[in-house]
């Protein structure tokens, strides 16, 4: 070639200061060149694939479309090759000389205080590349911050006897492009030639390049070999059209995305043109999720824009209550060079984020009713997360449709029912949801505020977890029906329904002239009690137990009181109403002894030990000593009476 052929070019101020950062001040995750040399490649790749299959025919029509990267170790030299559209002379100085103006002008705004101004990485503090490079859409000069020069040697694809030329530049003052000698060119397409720093050589390393290449380029649509390997093992599935995925492809790809060694429960392949374009693989895990513990943050959904990985883990992709789905999505409507800060106030995502919840909770809605089995499944692993879409306002009523509960109806522990069948069974003239919470079903069954419900066959929810009573209070209705803990029934609050314990032996009334004497009774009570009870009074609300305690305003439940309490660290004793049934042989016992003897030590310990089983039943253990020992006087007072007794 001749001395004439050489154009040499300064680049323009602003590229030298662009070039001049990167190649003295990023340090962190400069792997990411590789993403941006790779997507270069594959938007050759592209370019070349739209024009064929209009119709046109490229140089080179057998060659694959295809991109091989290889390692020379002794040159110290990375190559990155496509087969795609290729560059001419005039397109290799106009494309790598200059920098797409919108992103050069904002990044220079920004050049003088770069270091502090945002771009840090979080854990190291240091300027990170993936930051920069992303936000200012520097791609191809990326690769100077790991190489000493860059050769760019390319051939059009078409056009005709098209020649090759090479790009060279050592990424400081200048560029050159001439004509490339032939062994060194391609026969389509372009290579790149990156002359790798002595402070980089992990790039001339194969593993090191293998691991970059799948982590940010593995899922891309042409093959990718390594000195000759294939790297990047599947077409991009999400891409691929959903008839012709076989059930083993869509579970190797949840096995590579998530490591999890069992197949997914379920998948959920989206293809969605409008209100905007994007395809998407959502998984449903096989198993649970730790989101409350250590895994706290690892949720979201990786984001892909053309391919090209953007972001792992998104969160704006999803609702928190969505966190168990794990899985893709690929938009075309993003720009590659999209940064993470600028992508957070992006309405596309929030698009793309609520046309996921509504395919997420139709595909939902159509298990819980084809699949019923398989819904129950999962809700079991991830019914305590799901349920936190109480707080999606818009999509209330869909969400809890699909809430799953145990209940009173049910055979045991395990069983669960919906609102809609709970709505089914329950008697006419019923407009309420009742529910109780409680650590377990036994629990539940014995809290003696669900005797009278049980008493007239009406169902109630049974809340095991600790959040379910803020779910109850966050939705407060379905279809009209209100959520109540029965707690808080009103004493006329089930008056409409009959007792269907009729057959039961009762206890007669107590007669009218006996209630001054029951008055006294409950207020000798109140006496021993002291202030550890706001009022002692008698109970509509109770069937087969003597007493217990009730929140004085019903405004409270007892298992909410007591979250408050260990938030507040507050281990005092809630004072409360104790309310104690008339019909009881305990308290007509204890009537007769007060009748006799007002002052009798027996009433007191008695009083006491309801007090004190009331207190148990509501949760409350404290002192157990003072318990034991209280219980101990009752037992040894009742001993010495029973042995009376049987003596005579
Ligand atoms: P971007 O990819 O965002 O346009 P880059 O700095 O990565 O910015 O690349 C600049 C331009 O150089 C590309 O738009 C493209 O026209 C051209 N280019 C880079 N690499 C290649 C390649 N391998 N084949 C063809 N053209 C390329
Ligand atoms: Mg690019």
């Amino acid at each position: 070639m001749t001395r004439k052929d050489r154009q040499t070019r300064e680049f323009r101020a602003e590229v030298r200061k662009v070039l001049n950062i990167l190649t003295h001040s990023l340090y962190t995750n400069r792997e990411i060149f590789l993403r941006e040399l790779i997507s270069n490649a594959s938007d050759a790749l592209d370019k070349l694939r739209f024009r064929i299959n209009r119709g046109e025919k490229p140089l080179v029509p057998d060659m694959p479309l295809e991109i091989r990267i290889s390692i020379d170790k002794d040159k110290k030299l990375l190559t990155i090759a496509d087969t795609g559209i290729g560059m001419s002379a005039e397109e290799l100085g106009e494309n790598l000389g200059t920098i797409a103006k919108s992103g050069s002008e904002e990044f220079l705004a920004q050049v003088d205080n770069l270091a502090p101004a945002g771009g840090e990485n979080a854990e190291t503090g240091r300027p990170d590349a993936a930051n920069i490079v992303g936000r200012f859409g520097i791609g191809f000069y990326s690769a100077f911050m790991v190489a000493e020069k860059i050769e760019v040697i390319s051939r059009p694809a078409f056009g005709d006897g098209a020649a090759a030329h090479i790009w060279t530049s050592d990424g400081l003052g200048s560029y050159s492009v001439e004509p490339a000698a032939g062994d060194d060119a391609p026969g389509r397409g372009t290579v790149v030639r990156a002359y790798i720093k002595d402070n980089a050589t992990e790039f001339l390393e194969k593993f090191r390049v293998e691991s970059v290449i799948r982590n940010h380029s593995g899922f891309m649509p042409f093959p990718i070999f390594l000195d000759g390997s294939r790297v990047n093992s599947e077409p991009a599935l999400w891409l691929e059209p959903k008839f012709s995925i076989k059930k083993e492809q869509y579970d190797a790809f949840y096995k590579t995305l998530t490591c999890d060694a069992n197949a997914p429960l379920d998948a959920l392949h989206l293809s969605v043109d409008a209100p905007v374009q994007f395809n998407a693989i959502l998984y449903i895990p096989d198993s649970p999720q730790d989101f409350f513990g250590m895994e706290r943050d690892y949720w979201g959904v990786d984001l892909y824009a053309r391919r090209v990985l953007i972001q792992r883990r998104n969160k704006d992709l999803i609702p928190e209550y969505l966190a168990f789905l794990k899985g893709v999505t690929d938009t075309e409507d993003l720009p590659l060079n999209i940064s993470r800060e600028t992508l957070q106030e992006n309405a596309l995502l929030r698009k793309i984020n609520q046309v996921i919840v509504k395919q997420a909770l139709s595909h939902l809605e159509k298990t819980a009713r084809e699949e019923p089995e398989k819904y129950l499944r999962f809700w079991r692993l991830h019914g305590k997360i799901f349920k936190l879409g109480y707080h999606d306002f818009p999509n209330r009523e869909r969400v809890s449709a699909l809430l799953r509960f145990n209940t009173s109806a049910l055979d045991d522990g395990e069983s669960l029912t919906g609102l809609e069948d709970y709505m089914a069974r329950a008697p006419e003239g019923q407009k309420t949801f009742w529910y109780v919470a409680a650590p377990n079903r036994e629990a539940a069954r014995l809290n003696p505020h669900t005797e009278r419900f049980r008493a007239r066959g009406i169902e109630v929810l049974y809340l095991y977890e600790p959040v379910d009573e803020f779910v109850m209070e966050g939705l407060g209705k379905y279809r009209e029906w209100e959520f109540k803990p029965v707690e808080n029934a009103p004493d006329d609050a089930l008056a409409a329904f009959e007792d269907k314990t009729g057959t039961r032996e009762k206890i007669a009334p107590l007669p009218e002239e006996e209630q001054e004497n029951f008055a006294a009774l409950l207020n000798r009570m109140k006496e021993i009690l002291g202030d550890k009870v706001r009022e002692v009074r008698v109970s509509q609300r109770l069937e087969d137990s003597p007493a217990v305690l009730v929140s004085p305003d019903g405004a409270m439940t007892s298992s909410m009181e007591k979250l408050l309490k260990v938030m507040h660290k507050d281990d005092s004793l809630p004072v409360k109403v104790l309310e104690v049934n008339q019909a009881h042989p305990l308290l007509r016992g204890m009537l007769g002894i007060f009748k006799a003897d007002s002052g009798d030590n027996m009433l007191a310990l008695m009083t006491r030990g309801l007090f004190d089983a009331s207190l148990l039943l509501d949760g409350f253990i404290r002192e157990p000593q003072a318990l034991a020992s209280r219980m101990n006087s009752l037992l040894t007072e009742t001993a010495a009476l029973y042995a009376e007794i049987r003596k005579a």
